[in-house]
């Protein structure tokens, strides 16, 4: 950074300095220019460390990407322009026609709509199946099976995948199964410590964490597979903006202290919603359909997500989302905020009514990322949620 080559358009270059700066420099620049063809030579040849266009790689992606890496305990992961873009540079970047998939039925949506919509387009043909049961993962396992995708806790019903069950199966057919930390974060679990072959992120949420950078990262334990993918991502141009990954550098240096913060205020509403006579859904919860398996895998965390579900239909739902002043009715996680989300008329508003009722997103069902208010305060505002709901329903 500090000696820019000097150009007849930018003379100064950058001013030294005897001392060096405490954050990180943002370093926009799209273009690195090299002394000469041997230089550039010397560089593509790995002889010396060096940029060269900023799709192929800039020094704010670096910092970020081995930051995640040591939170994850993996290396060489690739940051991407979003999460979907870390799904996409795995699933196009690793697999080919006549190959197999098999996900998660409660995916990301996006994810969801990739396995259903683009890869079949593609000539890879994938099956939808619950991966909180083994059972059903290996009934659907076909001799052209490649990849297992699995989200550890799902969204929204924040029910918690068999990782092991399913590990152990992946690992016996020599199939790879990638696993989206999103929601768990390293702070939970790490996937690699449980067999997983690839890990992804949506930096966008808890990581990142502030609702004002999109971003993803993958990581590949196989270093032939981490280097395909770094490629593919290059070349498809998933790679992500230097000024994101410095925002969620930035993000990122208080994430431990976020997500305790936000998952220990996740406890305490769960606790007054159940209280309430609310049906409440926390993998932190004994009474959590999946408790015993989320206690092991998640070593005693539950993270900052808690669903819910008021009787009273539409009406109620209307009356809680206008009556809950301050949360934001918005359909993303991880905030600094708290926000609520209501995936009937939202992410799986495309679904049919009865499949909808079967997967238990009544229209009454709301999904909460706790933030960082103070924890009294935000009761106060379910309460006056859960009220009008009462009087509407
Ligand atoms: C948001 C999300 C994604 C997609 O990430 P973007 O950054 O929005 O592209 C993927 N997986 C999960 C679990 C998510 O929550």
């Amino acid at each position: 950074m500090r000696n820019s080559r000097h150009t007849l358009m930018r003379p100064e270059g950058w001013p030294d300095s005897a001392s060096t700066p405490v954050v990180s420099p943002l370093s926009p620049s799209v273009v690195y220019a090299s002394e000469s063809p041997d230089a550039l030579d010397a560089q593509y040849e790995g002889r010396a460390e060096g940029y060269t266009y900023a799709r192929e790689g800039h020094p704010n992606a670096d910092v970020l990407g081995r930051r995640i890496d040591a939170m994850e305990g993996m290396s060489g992961g690739v940051v991407t322009g979003s999460g979907m873009a870390a799904v996409s540079a795995v699933l196009m970047g690793c697999l080919k026609a006549g190959d197999h998939v098999v996900g998660g039925d409660l995916l990301y949506g996006r994810s969801l709509r990739m396995l259903r919509e683009d890869l079949p387009r593609l000539g890879i043909t994938t099956t939808l199946a619950d991966t909180g049961d083994a059972a059903a993962v290996e009934a659907a396992l076909r001799p052209e099976t490649r990849a297992i995708l699995l989200e550890v806790v799902s969204n929204p019903g924040l029910r918690v995948a068999d990782l092991e069950g399913v590990a152990a199966l992946a690992k016996a057919r020599g199939i790879l199964l990638v696993v989206d930390n999103t929601f768990t974060t390293p702070r939970a679990i790490r996937p690699v410590e449980w067999g997983a072959d690839i890990v992804l992120h949506s930096v966008t949420k808890l990581l990142a964490g502030h609702s004002d950078a999109t971003l993803g990262w993958v990581a590949a334990k196989d270093p032939a597979l981490a280097e395909r993918l770094r490629v593919f991502a290059v070349t498809a141009g998933l790679t992500a903006s230097p000024f994101d990954c410095w925002l969620a550098e930035r993000g990122l240096m208080s994430f431990d202290l976020r997500f305790d913060r936000a998952e220990s205020t996740a406890a305490l509403l769960a606790e007054y919603l159940a209280s309430e006579e609310v049906r409440v859904i926390y993998p932190g919860r004994d009474d959590h359909p999946d408790a015993a398996r989320a206690a092991h895998l998640l070593g005693g965390r539950a993270c900052n997500m808690v669903s819910f579900e008021l009787l009273g239909g539409r009406a109620a739902a209307n009356a809680f989302a206008r009556a809950a002043d301050g949360i934001a009715f918005a359909p993303t996680l991880g905030d600094v905020g708290t926000t609520l989300s209501h995936p009937a008329s939202s992410s799986h508003r495309a679904l049919a009514p009865e499949e909808r009722e079967r997967l238990g997103l009544t229209e009454g069902f709301f999904r909460v990322s706790v933030g960082l208010e103070e924890p009294e305060a935000l009761i106060a505002v379910f309460a006056a949620g859960l009220d009008a709901a009462r009087r509407a329903g």
